[in-house]
Formats: C-alpha cells, structure tokens, sequence
C-alpha cells in the first residue's frame, strides 16, 4: 500500500465529491465507504431483511457480493452483477442505512473488507472517505482530516444534489446525522487529525486545501 488519506466528515459536508477530487489530482485511488453501508442497505431492502432484526441483518451479510470502483475516474457500486451506483442515494437508502451501520458484527466485517481495498489497491496512494476512517479504519493513515461545514451549509450543499427537490432533506440529513453520532464520533476530531472546516470555501479550495495536506 502507499499514502492512505483517511477523511471523515458528517453527512453533506462534501466529503464525497471532495475526496474523488483530491484522489484523481493526485493520482490516487479513491474509496467511498458510505458506499458499501448503502450498498448493504440496499441488499437488505431488495431481501427483505427486517433492519430492526439484528442476527438477520448480520446473517444476509453472508450473501452480499459487492463490488467499488476505486478508480477516481470510473466510480461504480455493484451488488452480486447489479450496478447501483444511482440507486443508493435515493433517499429510502439515505432513510434506512443509519439502521445497518448500527450493526456491530457488520460494522467489522465492512471494517475488514475497507482495509483489504486499500491493501489491495495498485496506485502510489488512495483517499478512503466515511465516518470512522481517521479512528478505526486507517488510524495510522499518513494524513488525517476531518471534514467539516456548519450544518446551513451543509444541507444546502445536499439540497443541490437531490435530483428532485425534497423538502424533508434538512431534516433528514440532521437525523441522520444524529443517529450515525450514536455510533461513531465524527464531528470532532480525533488526536492527530487536522479539521479543514469548508464554511466559507468552494469546492475547488477546499481540494486543494486536501491536496496541500497530502503534499505537505
Ligand atoms: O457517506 P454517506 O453519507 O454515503 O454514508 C452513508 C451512511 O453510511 C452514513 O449515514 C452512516 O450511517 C454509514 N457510514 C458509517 N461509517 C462510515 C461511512 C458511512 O457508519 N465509515
């Protein structure tokens, strides 16, 4: 493995986006994490898994083939030969993962699979992106950053996203948000790790402000 850039950060404070950026600038790969908890999710949903049945949920684990594109420049989720990259951000996967990763068993099975990515991945370096990267994933990651923007933002930012304007997104992206702090801590950051707060930058300052880290 080469250079691994932990990032984590709260729902919509364009982690995502950010952090392919930064990858594809710097030659590096790229590895969305809420990726595979969508992606389960969705697993989930399409079984018929009952979320607040903890041992089914850990048990479908079994059957869940998955699939990332860690290619800043050709991202892809799949499930078994299923493409879902769109259809994980629909807001009933939005509405239901919070519910997954609050299994433990599959928080450590996604845990074990996100390392086997980066171990496995051939560039010089790869940007890995979730909740609790800097803290569990890749503590020991070369470059550690908390992402941060103050909630208005935040939501606007998400809002821009949604293909349909759903005026119930502020309030989900707070509960969800609520809901993923009860698992893991990622509106502070932890020892070591640098909060870049992107308030008051664009997006094109604030990957740069990325890529100046990782150049130091
Ligand atoms: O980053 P994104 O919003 O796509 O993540 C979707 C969900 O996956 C989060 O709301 C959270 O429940 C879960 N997640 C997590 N740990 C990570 C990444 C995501 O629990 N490292």
């Amino acid at each position: 493995t080469g250079v691994v850039v932990a990032i984590d950060g709260p729902a919509g404070s364009g982690k995502s986006s950010v952090s392919r950026a930064a990858a594809r600038e710097l030659g590096y790969g790229y590895q969305d994490t809420g990726a595979a908890y969508r992606a389960f999710a969705w697993y989930c949903l399409e079984h018929g898994v009952d979320l607040a049945d903890a041992s089914a949920v850990t048990a479908a684990f079994d059957g869940f083939e998955y699939g990332i594109g860690t290619d800043p420049d050709d991202y892809y989720v799949r499930v078994g030969v299923r493409e879902v990259t769109a259809e994980i951000r629909e807001p009933r996967i939005s509405a239901a993962v919070s519910a997954v990763a609050g299994n433990r068993e599959v928080r450590a099975l996604l845990v074990e699979l996100f390392r086997r990515v980066i171990a496995e991945d051939p560039r010089p370096g790869i940007v890995v992106e979730g909740r609790d990267i800097t803290t569990v994933v890749a503590p020991d990651a070369a470059v550690r950053i908390l992402l941060t923007a103050d909630e208005a933002v935040r939501i606007a930012r998400r809002a821009g996203e949604l293909t349909d304007a759903d005026k119930h997104t502020a309030q989900q992206l707070v509960d969800r948000d609520r809901r993923d702090a009860r698992m893991v801590d990622f509106m502070s950051a932890a020892d070591g790790v640098t909060t870049l707060d992107s308030t008051a930058l664009d997006f094109e300052q604030t990957v740069r402000a990325v890529v100046d880290l990782v150049r130091g």
